[in-house]
């Protein structure tokens, strides 16, 4: 949630901070705002909306109405350049927000700065006792600005400073008083060679650079600068120069880490020729699953698949003795954990709770140490998601995390982590991390099958090849994406859309509502198919698209009824199936994926879907890569 950046050179802070927002705004993006030393103040702008505002407020310029694709993002980039000439110093912090507290406004953006201008901060997540701290501090005479949580922090900063006259010890202090989670960054007139970062339970990273340093949420921000990161561990700091970083703990003691080298590029963080991330995205999942898969994967001599091994894992004997799985998640990552309870049920015949994180937590869960805890996170570092891993831990479970983020709070709390291998997920609404989770799930299915005595050596190798040759059949629907992006441009205005699906496409149906109410804002809902006669059956009417999700043989008949139910009562169908034969005369149009066997086809049906939102969200003129009130990795509850 959120985005911050941070840089202490010899170059022009301005615009590496807003090019460094640029990257992040897919974390938050009703405001944004930097703070820059000039050498003799510090300059605050802030503005309400998307970034481009920003440098237009700067500026003075307005970016011309009409410019789109590339000649847009052209005129954006030289904007961020020239606003080096309006606000010149080499230390600046900035920040794209994601509204917890106060609402999107010029005021509640970022930075917030102490009644004298002379200490200035940006943060990431939720001061919990802000009220209380605020309450306070007005007593004491402080005039507040904003309603965030946020401007607490730099007020009891300042007070902190002028008690101490050290502006490290103001921070501890102030760190201590501090409930909640953030990711801070702190930059202070009368200490012009530094920033000072701090996190707890937000994402904060600190890049390396030649004589110059960076921090910042996520790496892409950092990306054409260096590759050389520390990944800022729980309630840890670090004071950064222009020629070295200092890294401390809470109690203001030096720690000394190594940092890490990021192998992937920009490349994969920027959009590479097409028209938005998510679509891009979309077209990388047969290469994130290749990814995914290839280590993992063992053969023997004559190449033949026969094995799953996890480098990281630890925990073979706890799969062995296990009597269940439980999955927490939220959203999307949810989704996988549904489609992985039929996986798991009927691979490695173990029984499975699925539950939303944010419920999870809340309840008064009945946990074994022999269950298997497993939690999904594409960023690591989902706040709800956390919290369960944490309730697990502290029950004596063993946690299994899968998520794409190296270094993520998750992946360092788990006892095991599978990473999925997708590469940066830039667009808000999850793809590849999704499908490249699913294949993680599938193949832990394998290996507890093989353990646990259920799966024969020819059912798993008949499994894992058939996974290898997942990656060509998404290629092959995507080929054929002309088909459903036609079918967008028919359906894009329909009032209602179902997904409707029976076992695995049960869960796929979810996935793929989800998926479109994201980004195209059109109303969509998903039930188990046989559920419609209970209820929702009584709002199809000729306004209404359903979708039949349909990769079971054995429950062609089933769904294949319950799609004649809803097209005599008007609706317009379509199917997503292998069997097109099967589904003749009781749906308008078809939608064929390649063969693919019923236990397996959840990683290809969700794929047209994600499609068919995607090209909905384009003709509705959305932006599918920033869809209104999401934010990337969600750090607040
Ligand atoms: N809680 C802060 C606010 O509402 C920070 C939100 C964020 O992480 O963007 O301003």
């Amino acid at each position: 949630m959120c985005g911050i950046v941070g840089y202490v050179g010899n170059k022009n802070a301005t615009s590496v901070l807003i090019r460094a927002l640029k990257k992040l705004e897919y974390r938050g993006y009703d405001s944004a705002g930097i703070a820059v030393y000039t050498g003799e103040e510090i300059v605050v702008q802030k503005v309400k909306g998307m970034l481009k505002n920003l440098s237009e407020r700067i500026t003075g310029e307005v970016i011309p109405e009409g410019l789109k694709g590339k000649e847009y993002t052209d005129y954006e980039n030289k904007l961020a350049l020239k606003t080096d000439d309006f606000i010149k110093g080499s230390l600046g912090i900035g920040h794209t927000r994601w509204a917890t507290h106060g609402e999107p406004s010029d005021l509640n953006s970022h930075p917030h700065t102490n009644m004298d201008g002379t200490i200035s901060i940006v943060h990431n997540g939720i001061i919990e006792n802000y009220a209380e701290l605020k309450a306070k501090l007005q007593a004491q005479g402080v005039v507040f600005k904003s309603q965030t949580d946020t401007e607490v922090v730099v007020h009891l900063l300042d007070q902190k400073y002028k008690a101490t006259g050290d502006i490290f010890k103001a921070v501890i202090e102030t760190l201590h008083v501090l409930e909640g989670s953030y990711a801070l960054g702190v930059i202070c007139k009368n200490y012009p060679d530094r920033i000072i970062a701090a996190r707890k339970e937000s994402p904060l990273i600190v890049g390396l650079g030649q004589g110059e340093n960076f921090i910042a949420s996520d790496v892409p921000a950092i990306l054409e600068h260096t590759r050389d990161v520390y990944y800022l561990g729980e309630r840890e700091l670090a004071v950064l120069y222009n020629d070295h970083v200092d890294l401390f703990n809470f109690e203001g003691e030096k720690i000394i880490k190594e940092p890490s080298h990021v192998e992937w590029d920009m490349d994969a963080a920027t959009k590479g020729g097409y028209e938005h991330f998510m679509i891009k995205e979309i077209h990388e999942q047969p290469k994130g699953l290749t990814d995914t898969m290839r280590p993992r994967i063992v053969k023997d001599d004559s190449g033949k698949p026969v094995d799953v091994f996890f480098e990281e894992n630890k925990m073979d004997d706890a799969w062995k003795t296990a009597d269940r799985v439980v999955i927490t998640a939220c959203g999307t990552a949810y989704h996988a954990g549904v489609v992985a309870k039929y996986a798991f049920e009927k691979i490695a015949r173990m029984k499975v709770d699925v539950d939303v994180a944010s419920e999870f937590r809340y309840r008064d869960p009945i946990l074994d140490k022999k269950d298997i805890f497993i939690v999904i996170s594409q960023s690591g570092e989902t706040a709800d998601t956390l919290s369960a891993l944490r309730l697990a831990k502290e029950n004596g479970l063993k946690v299994v995390a899968i998520t794409n983020c190296v270094g993520s709070t998750v992946s360092r709390e788990a006892d095991d982590v599978i990473y999925t291998l997708a590469g940066p997920e830039i667009a808000v609404a999850s793809t590849k991390a999704y499908t490249t989770q699913l294949l993680c799930l599938y193949l832990l299915a394998i290996k507890a099958g093989k353990l646990r005595g259920t799966v024969s050596e020819e059912e798993a190798t008949k499994l894992l090849t058939e996974l290898e040759g997942i990656p060509a059949k998404i290629q092959q629907i995507l080929d054929g994406k002309e088909v459903i992006q036609k079918f967008a441009s028919q359906q894009f205005n329909k009032d209602k859309i179902f997904y409707i699906g029976r076992q695995f496409d049960s869960a796929t149906s979810l996935e793929s509502a989800l998926k479109l109410k994201e980004v195209s804002y059109m109303h969509s809902e998903a039930f188990a198919a046989g559920e419609l006669k209970h209820g929702p059956i009584a709002l199809i009417d000729p306004q209404t698209l359903v979708v039949a999700i349909a990769s079971q043989p054995a429950l062609y008949d089933k769904i294949g009824s319950n799609m004649v139910e809803v097209k005599s009562r008007g609706a317009t169908v379509l199917v997503i199936t292998q069997d097109e034969k099967a589904f003749e005369g009781k749906t308008d149009e078809v939608f064929k994926i390649p063969e693919c066997s019923d236990t397996l086809a959840s990683i290809l049906t969700v794929i047209p879907a994600q499609l068919f939102a995607y090209y909905c969200a384009v003709q509705r003129g959305f932006d599918p890569d920033k869809p209104r009130n999401l934010a990337k990795s969600v750090t607040v509850e």
